[in-house]
């Protein structure tokens, strides 16, 4: 008798036209990469019918790419130019408070980060698997109805590796925008990770229509010397910039109440300033955002009246106006 697979991957006869199963089941990392490979054309093209049949595939998913990402109001990037900033906490609490705001049920986040993602494990998602149904795969559902997607979802366990070149990282991220079941949404916030590299490369060529970035640095002086590349390469691309966020920018001792600048402070407003770009505001460090993201609990929930969560509340109002004029001015 045939051992039951804990994880049952879908038939691999039954395929969408772009490689992902068709059938019910749980997706795992080794299934997404074979469809990937297959898909890519990784395995040589032998005749013009494998050529034809496989540009009718590019065509297909850029077209169901094109019908997903229609039902999705806004698109926001959240990039950094270094890692360790808190770009992903960033993104985790603008989500909720994005959410808290009048967006519950209709916010996604997608996990970018095909290396190092961490999202999942803020929003206490780990250990979810891609539910896959007829019309694709189902992004998971968090707090407030933030509907995540992550290759975290795709990884036999926390500390599995993912081992992929920039080709099979773009397919990935195609696959994410185009065959997850997104559904009506406000707003798309996209964990990129930090850099110029692969992912934010594949995210600014696959939605030409992001309404922008929004940029995390911290504000010591290696960090604001890195956030300068970010700022150009979203510039290159042709990335609106919404704005600087300075997370961890001050201390204040929760004991003796002292303010102590332990990176410095001011260096992300100094860079708006200089390279004329919206300051959205500072994020203080505060030692319950670290243990509530390591609980899987968002601390702007659980800390609605913290400095930082409040902080928290008037980045969104910013983004919200940004979001606002963006929209007048493409309707006139
Ligand atoms: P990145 O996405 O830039 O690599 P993360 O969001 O993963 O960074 O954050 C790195 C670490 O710093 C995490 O443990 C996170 O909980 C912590 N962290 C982020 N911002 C703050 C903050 N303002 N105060 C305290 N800890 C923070």
């Amino acid at each position: 008798m045939e051992e039951e697979d804990p994880t049952p991957v879908p038939n691999a006869e039954a395929r969408t036209s772009t490689g992902l199963p068709r059938t019910e089941g749980t997706l795992g990392l080794e299934e997404a990469k074979e469809a990937i490979l297959k898909y890519e054309g990784v395995f040589e093209l032998t005749s013009t019918q494998e050529v034809t049949a496989r540009e009718k595939q590019f065509s297909n998913q850029e077209q169901k790419l094109r019908t997903r990402m229609s039902k999705v109001k806004h698109k926001i990037a959240v990039i950094s130019g270094k890692g360790g900033v808190g770009k992903s906490t960033v993104t985790v609490n603008l989500a909720v408070a994005l959410a808290m705001h009048g967006h519950a049920d209709n916010i996604g986040v997608l996990d970018a980060d095909i290396h190092g993602p961490s999202v999942p494990r803020m929003l206490g998602l780990t250990g979810h698997k891609l539910q896959v149904g007829p019309p694709g795969a189902f992004p998971a559902s968090g707090m407030l109805g933030i509907k995540v997607v992550s290759m975290d979802f795709l990884l036999p366990d926390e500390n599995a590796p993912v081992i992929w070149r920039g080709p099979l990282k773009m397919t990935a991220i195609r696959q994410f925008l185009s065959e997850i079941v997104w559904g009506d949404l406000d707003i798309l916030l996209v964990d990129l990770p930090p850099g110029t590299g692969d992912e934010p490369l594949s995210i600014a060529q696959l939605l030409p229509e992001m309404d922008g970035v929004v940029i995390v640095t911290i504000p010591s002086k290696v960090s604001q010397g890195v956030v300068k590349k970010s700022i150009t390469f979203a510039r290159q691309v042709g990335m609106p910039i919404i704005g600087i966020i300075e997370n961890m920018s001050s201390f204040i001792c929760p004991h003796c109440g002292k303010k102590s600048d332990i990176f410095e402070s001011g260096g992300g407003q100094k860079i708006a300033e200089e390279l004329n770009i919206a300051f959205l505001g500072s994020i203080p460090i505060d030692q319950e955002i670290c243990e509530d993201a390591d609980k899987g609990k968002p601390f702007i929930v659980e800390h609605p009246n913290s400095a930082a969560s409040k902080s928290f509340m008037e980045i969104v109002k910013k983004i919200e106006d940004f979001l606002k004029k963006r929209h007048d001015i493409e309707r006139r």
